[in-house]
């Protein structure tokens, strides 16, 4: 095999969900596409890595600094929610539910793949929830496992925000809009439960 396809086939196989397969198919679509496709594509990754930078008040990538959410005047600054990854912050948009401001811890906690608290900027988190006007901090991690480790650190971590009341939720789980009860899954039923509400 060309020395230059080598290279090529072991950077995208690097690549997350991508295998051996996955990568050749890849390497041939570049190498049949004309020039200026696949050069697009290498342009790209060289522009989007020299413009985004995590903001610095959320953490989520951004052309500038803070992004357009966080200097956005009309979002409630009372209100953050905390979410692993942007593509979380993404969904809960896109949702149009949500008109606080965002953290995003860029991680979960895993031990077992070695990630530690160390990875989920917890003390920037605490100096943002320390600010004067945040009342409410709202975790937004997944309701798994790993979320619900993360969810633990995170509300450790705010336990020791001192000095006045700060408001600590989690996002609501259980059953899907729409779900039958009969097809739901018995931990999403625990869920439920636990999260059960008064109806007045
Ligand atoms: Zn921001």
């Amino acid at each position: 095999m060309p020395e230059s396809l080598d290279a090529l086939l072991a950077h995208l196989e690097r690549l997350p969900g991508i295998g051996p397969r996955s990568a050749a198919r890849l390497a041939h679509h570049l190498l049949r596409v004309p020039d200026t496709e696949a050069l697009a594509l290498a342009d790209a990754i060289r522009t989007a890595r020299e413009k985004i930078r995590p903001c610095t008040s959320c953490r989520a990538p951004a052309e500038v600094n803070p992004c357009p959410r966080c200097s956005d005047p009309a979002r409630d600054r009372t209100l953050l929610l905390v979410v692993e990854a942007p593509r979380d912050m993404h969904a809960v948009e896109a949702s149009g539910a949500f008109r606080g401001l965002y953290f995003v811890l860029g991680a979960r906690l895993s031990p077992l793949e070695g990630v530690d608290e160390a990875a989920l900027g917890l003390d920037e988190l605490t100096r943002r929830a320390a600010a004067d006007e945040v009342r409410e901090v709202c975790i937004g991690t997944n309701p798994d496992l790993e979320g619900d480790g993360t969810a633990l650190a995170v509300r450790a971590a705010l336990a020791r925000v001192g000095g006045r009341a700060l408001r600590v939720t989690r996002l609501a789980r259980g059953l899907p809009t729409g779900g039958q009860i009969e097809h739901q899954n018995a931990s999403a039923l625990a869920d439920a439960f636990e999260g059960r509400q008064s109806t007045r």
